[in-house]
């Protein structure tokens, strides 16, 4: 084999004009000279031509030009999946987010004085209102607000935690490493199951930073237990002159039973509950971008504000605008269902999605040429909220062999996420746009 045989980069960019229309000279080049590269490691007997050599560099091309952040259809039955991506936002956040990103905007800006503003007012009268807390700022997402929060009020003191509570959420969020992260010594207090008042009231000491309630968003502790409810916790705090922090994780801004859903504590009553500090996601059961709120009395707020930290754990004006655009739509709860796609997935209705199922079933098995069954399905919230509770729904079950078919259906140009139960690939479809969605998907 002699590889002196092989074309040159330049002579096959002389034949190249069409891949660099679509992909650059500097992009084809570089691949030019990998698939050369690799030949000559190879050897491959005979060697490839210049039309070989050029598809395979076609080809390379193309994948790389495609997005590796790339769309699916989400038929895993989790509402708020984390893995892809969690909150679907509503149309109003959508195109704040892009008119905040198309042009300049009054972000630090106040139009009524000419001076400087503050980045946070957007949304802070906003929280402010759908919380009844006294003050409210945000940042990167909520464990960057539990971050900042045990930073500013618990430096090299104390923060005094229930054992029962401190968990450890997807992507490495332990409370505990968090804790130590912002500077403050954990103090376990009670057990696993039963932690009382009295187990609090002992651990406080002239080192005491603060008292924590960490929402255990995903597990339940069942049989025995005993837990201080967030009120007394906030009285026995108080008492000490200790501020009481509730992280509710999700959180909600609504009453979710109103749609049918398990109610899960909402920001106002954790306010109203006497905390002084309530932390939660904006793109868990609120439905919105990443976000980590943290609403408050004036005088921590304006502590935390204060903190260096706050400039590293601060938002974007794209999700200022999405953020401001998805908690406006909480000022008219009559119509959040219709608006926000979260909560109009969680509480559509189960003869819906079974209809869609039973119209679907013989046009799915026709195109996958694979057996397709109607099935039950229970879908989750995900994100950690409600972690036992599921909501009734409807799905296909494709078989045999779920395994290559779930392979098959990510290789497609819009993939498809499923779950392998019971020998089937079950397509929960309470996430499913509309029809030709997933038949587009399966073509
Ligand atoms: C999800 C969760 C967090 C972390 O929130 P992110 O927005 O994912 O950063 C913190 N605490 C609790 C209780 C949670 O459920």
């Amino acid at each position: 084999m002699d590889l002196r045989a092989l074309p040159s980069v330049d002579r096959l960019l002389m034949q190249a004009d069409a891949l660099v229309n679509d992909h650059g000279r500097a992009a084809v080049t570089r691949m030019l000279r990998a698939e050369l590269a690799r030949i000559r490691t190879d050897r491959p007997d005979p060697l490839p031509d210049a039309s070989a050599i050029l598809a395979a560099a076609s080809a390379g091309l193309t994948g790389q030009a495609q997005s590796r952040l790339r769309p699916v259809l989400n038929l895993t039955g989790t509402v708020l999946h984390t893995n892809l991506g969690r909150a679907l936002l509503a149309d109003a956040a959508i195109d704040a987010a892009t008119d905040a990103m198309r042009a300049p905007a009054a972000l630090e800006f106040d139009l009524e004085t000419g001076g400087r503003g503050e980045r946070d007012s957007h949304l802070r009268a906003l929280l402010c209102d759908l919380t009844g807390a006294e003050d409210a700022t945000v940042v990167n997402n909520n464990a960057a607000a539990v971050l900042i929060v045990l930073n500013t009020l618990a430096m090299r003191r104390e923060a005094i935690v229930s054992r029962g509570e401190l968990i450890e959420i997807g992507g490495a969020f332990r409370m505990p490493a968090i804790m130590q992260q912002a500077g403050c010594t954990l103090r376990e207090v009670g057990t696993t199951n039963r932690t009382h008042a009295r187990d609090y009231q002992d651990a406080i000491t002239a080192e005491t930073g603060l008292l924590m309630k960490v929402h255990t968003s995903n597990y339940r502790i069942e049989g025995f237990t005993a837990e201080v409810p967030a009120a007394q916790l906030a009285t026995i705090a108080h008492q000490a002159g200790l501020p009481m922090v509730n992280d509710l994780g999700s959180g909600t801004l609504v009453d979710l039973r109103r749609w049918g859903l398990s109610p899960e504590p909402t920001v106002a009553e954790a306010v109203a509950e006497g905390a002084d500090v309530v932390t939660f996601s904006g793109d868990k059961l609120l439905g919105g971008p990443q976000a980590g709120f943290i609403v408050g009395t004036r005088d921590i707020i304006a502590r935390i504000n204060k903190n260096p930290l706050k400039r590293a754990l601060r938002m974007d004006k794209i999700r200022i605008a999405a953020t401001e655009a998805t908690l406006r739509l909480y000022r008219d709860p009559d119509r959040l269902a219709e608006r926000l796609p979260t909560l109009r997935l969680l509480s559509r209705p189960l003869a819906e999605i079974r209809a869609q199922a039973e119209r679907l079933a013989p046009q799915v098995a026709a195109a996958l040429g694979c057996q397709v069954r109607v099935v039950d399905c229970a879908s989750q919230i995900g994100s950690g909220a409600l972690p036992t509770d599921t909501i009734p729904s409807a799905g296909l079950a494709l078989s045999p062999d779920p395994d290559a078919l779930a392979a098959r259906l990510r290789a497609g140009a819009m993939p498809i996420i499923g779950r392998i139960h019971d020998g089937a690939l079950v397509l929960d479809l309470r996430c499913l746009p509309d029809d030709a969605a997933l038949m587009r998907a399966v073509a």
